[in-house]
């Protein structure tokens, strides 16, 4: 396993790549492995030459400093694990190859996209994950790209700046990887207590509940059940919202919409943790 570290190196590395016809998957992540992220990196294994697997933490999608400070950074550890699955590069650069001060990474207008949900509590954090989403693309070049369901309005947006940017990378989205109580895993569960963990499979129960009801009460109704639900139980909410998969406006009536998707943030011991459940889908994942 190759572990590179400057944008030369890998410019190099892809290169040799495309003269031998190889293909090239992609998993970009923030480090802190779990089996989440090695469940992308193996899918990209089965379908390419060459997979790439980036472990960065970006620090233009963090709009709260102390969560940028405090998010787990594993280089070795991680190295472990992907030199176990057998990955081929990881690529670890630092700020500076990924932001140096002659190069702008422009990214396209989001559709608004950006601005709901995760995009109204964390003000500018979509910009910034599509800026470095787009900087480590151009860098890679990859055929294929990997992303987790886990990330729902992440992946939406990636997508949609990919249409928007006629780009030929192919989005595999691979569902959510959970803990054995249901709990959605998370570099940031590192940081829960044990109790906490236990405690948090409410939300996968809640997503569970909320998808059995789906159609028989009002998306309103529903949402509003599972707010309450998970504030008895002591985490603090930041929203609940049942949503168009395509557009992520509110859905008011279950009928008028193909693709509905029910998700949440809350904090839970000073930790922000975030789920999704596909209530209506014509979409499948892996
Ligand atoms: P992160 O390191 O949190 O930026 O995540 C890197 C990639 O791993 C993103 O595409 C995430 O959606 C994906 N991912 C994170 N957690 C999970 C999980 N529990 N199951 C599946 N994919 C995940």
């Amino acid at each position: 396993m190759l572990i590179l570290t400057t944008v030369d190196e890998i410019n190099r590395f892809i290169s040799s790549c495309r003269n031998l016809s190889k293909t090239i998957g992609f998993v970009p992540t923030m480090g802190a492995l779990h089996q989440g992220h090695l469940e992308l990196v193996k899918k990209s294994i089965k379908e390419n030459n060459i997979t790439v697997c980036s472990v960065f933490v970006n620090p233009t999608q963090f709009n709260d400093k102390s969560d940028l400070e405090k998010y787990p950074r594993t280089l070795d550890k991680d190295c472990t694990l992907l030199r176990t699955i057998k990955t081929d590069v990881v690529f670890a650069p630092t700020v500076a190859e990924i932001y140096p001060s002659n190069i702008e990474v422009v990214v396209p207008e989001l559709g608004g996209l950006d601005l709901v949900m995760e995009g109204e509590f964390r003000p500018g954090h979509f910009e910034g994950m599509a800026q470095v989403v787009k900087r480590l693309l151009d860098i890679v070049k990859p055929d294929r790209l990997y992303m987790g369901q886990k990330d729902f309005q992440q992946f939406t947006i990636v997508q949609y700046m990919l249409k928007k940017l006629q780009s030929e990378v192919k989005l595999v989205i691979l569902k959510t990887i959970r803990e054995n109580n249901g709990l959605a895993m998370s570099s940031r569960n590192q940081r829960l207590s044990e109790e906490m963990k236990n405690k948090a499979g409410l939300i996968y129960r809640t997503l569970t509940t909320v998808k059995k009801q789906t159609g028989k009460k009002t998306p309103e109704m529903i949402a509003e059940y599972a707010k309450k639900r998970l504030s008895k139980a002591g985490f603090e909410v930041e929203y609940f919202a049942i949503v168009d998969g395509n557009s992520l406006k509110i859905v008011h009536d279950f009928n008028k919409h193909s693709y509905v998707v029910a998700c949440v943030a809350l904090w839970a011991e000073g930790v922000r943790l975030i789920d999704n459940m596909i209530l209506k889908n014509v979409k499948k994942f892996d």
